[in-house]
C-alpha cells in the first residue's frame, strides 16, 4: 500500500442533501456523489441513509484499489465533536445522535464527526481563501448565518459545542424575530432569505435575495435600500467579529457571497467605517464553494487520525 491510495470517506449532511467524498489527504477529491437527505422520514432513516451511503463509499474505495483510511461526517445543528454527538439539529431532526460510534462501528473506520460550517471554515482556512493566514474567520450567509473562527487550523468548538453561532449577534433590537425566537438578531436581517422577506414585505411581491442585489445593481431604489440595509448590519455583525478574533482574513460564503463584489465593495467599506483601532482584516469570497464542508469533514478525519496514532 502506497500512501498515494489512501483515501478518507467524506460526508457533509444538509437538510436536503448530502455531498459525498473520497478525499486524498491531500484535498483532491477523487470520487463525488449525492443523495437526497428526505429529512421528513425522521432522523433514524436519515442516520440509516448515511451509514448505508458511508459504507457504500468504503466499498467504492476497495473495489478501485484505494484504501480507506478514516471517516469523516459534517452535520448541521449543534455538534458535540469531541463525544462524537450529533447534539440538535433543526433541519435534519437529530437529538443527541452518536453518530461517529454508529459510523466508527459499521464501517470499523476511525470516524469523526464535525459541524458543518466548522469544518468548511477549516478547509477553507487550510486549503481555500484563507491559506497561509493563520487567524481566519470564515463566515456562512445562506437560509442562515454561522461562522467558524479558525486558528492556525483548527476552528474553535466552544464549550457546548456551539461556538460561531455569529448569526445570532444581536444588531437590530427593534429588528424582525429571529428563527431563535429573539428579535434583531443578525441572520434575521442580513441572511439570504431574510433579505428576500424583507423585500417581499416592503413591495408585496417575492423576490430571492439574487434578484433583490440584481435589482438593487440596476437601480431599483427599493432593493437598493433592502440591500444597503443588509450590507451594514453585516457590517455591524463582522465588526463585532473582528473585536472579538481580531483575524487576518474574513471569508465570505454561502449562497450570497456569489453576489460577488455588490456585496464585498460596500461591505468592504462599511466594515472600514466601523473599525477604530482593530486591523482591517482582509474580506475575500470562498475558494472551495459548497465542496468545502466534504473536504473540511475529511480534514478533520485526519486530524483525529494523526492523534489517535501519536
Ligand atoms: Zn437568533
Amino acid at each position: 500500500m502506497s500512501p498515494g491510495d489512501e483515501v478518507v470517506v467524506a460526508l457533509d449532511v444538509g437538510g436536503t442533501g448530502m455531498k459525498c467524498a473520497l478525499v486524498r489527504p491531500d484535498g483532491a477529491t477523487v470520487h463525488a456523489e449525492r443523495h437526497a437527505t428526505d429529512a421528513a422520514r425522521g432522523p433514524e432513516a436519515v442516520v440509516g441513509t448515511i451509514l448505508d451511503v458511508a459504507e457504500g463509499l468504503a466499498g467504492k474505495a476497495r473495489a478501485d484499489g484505494l484504501t480507506p483510511v478514516a471517516c469523516g461526517i459534517a452535520v448541521p445543528g449543534v455538534v458535540d465533536e469531541a463525544r462524537g454527538v450529533a447534539v440538535w439539529s433543526a433541519n435534519v431532526g437529530f437529538r443527541d445522535v452518536p453518530l461517529r460510534d454508529l459510523a466508527w462501528e459499521r464501517l470499523g473506520l476511525p470516524t469523526a464527526l464535525g459541524h458543518d460550517v466548522r469544518v468548511g471554515g477549516l478547509a477553507e482556512a487550510r486549503l481555500g481563501a484563507g491559506r497561509d493566514a493563520g487567524h481566519v474567520l470564515f463566515v456562512a450567509i445562506g437560509t442562515g448565518i454561522a461562522a467558524a473562527h479558525v486558528v492556525d487550523g483548527s476552528a474553535a468548538v466552544g464549550a457546548h459545542g456551539a461556538a460561531g453561532e455569529i448569526g445570532h449577534i444581536l444588531v437590530r433590537p427593534d429588528g424582525p424575530r429571529c428563527g431563535c425566537g429573539r428579535p434583531g438578531c443578525l441572520e434575521a436581517v442580513a441572511s439570504a432569505s431574510a433579505i428576500g422577506r424583507r423585500y417581499a414585505e416592503l413591495s408585496g411581491a417575492p423576490a430571492t435575495a439574487a434578484e433583490v442585489t440584481d435589482r438593487a445593481a440596476a437601480g431599483e431604489p427599493l432593493a437598493g435600500r433592502v440591500w444597503r440595509e443588509a450590507v451594514e448590519a453585516l457590517a455591524d455583525g463582522l465588526a463585532t467579529g473582528q473585536a472579538l478574533f481580531d483575524v487576518a482574513t474574513i471569508v465570505i460564503g454561502g449562497g450570497l457571497a456569489q453576489a460577488g463584489p455588490r456585496l464585498f465593495d460596500p461591505l468592504r467599506t462599511a466594515l472600514r467605517e466601523r473599525l477604530t483601532f482593530h486591523r482591517e482584516p482582509r474580506l475575500v469570497a470562498a475558494a472551495l464553494g459548497d465542496e468545502a464542508g466534504c473536504l473540511g469533514a475529511a480534514l478533520l478525519a485526519l486530524d483525529t487520525l494523526a492523534k489517535e496514532s501519536r
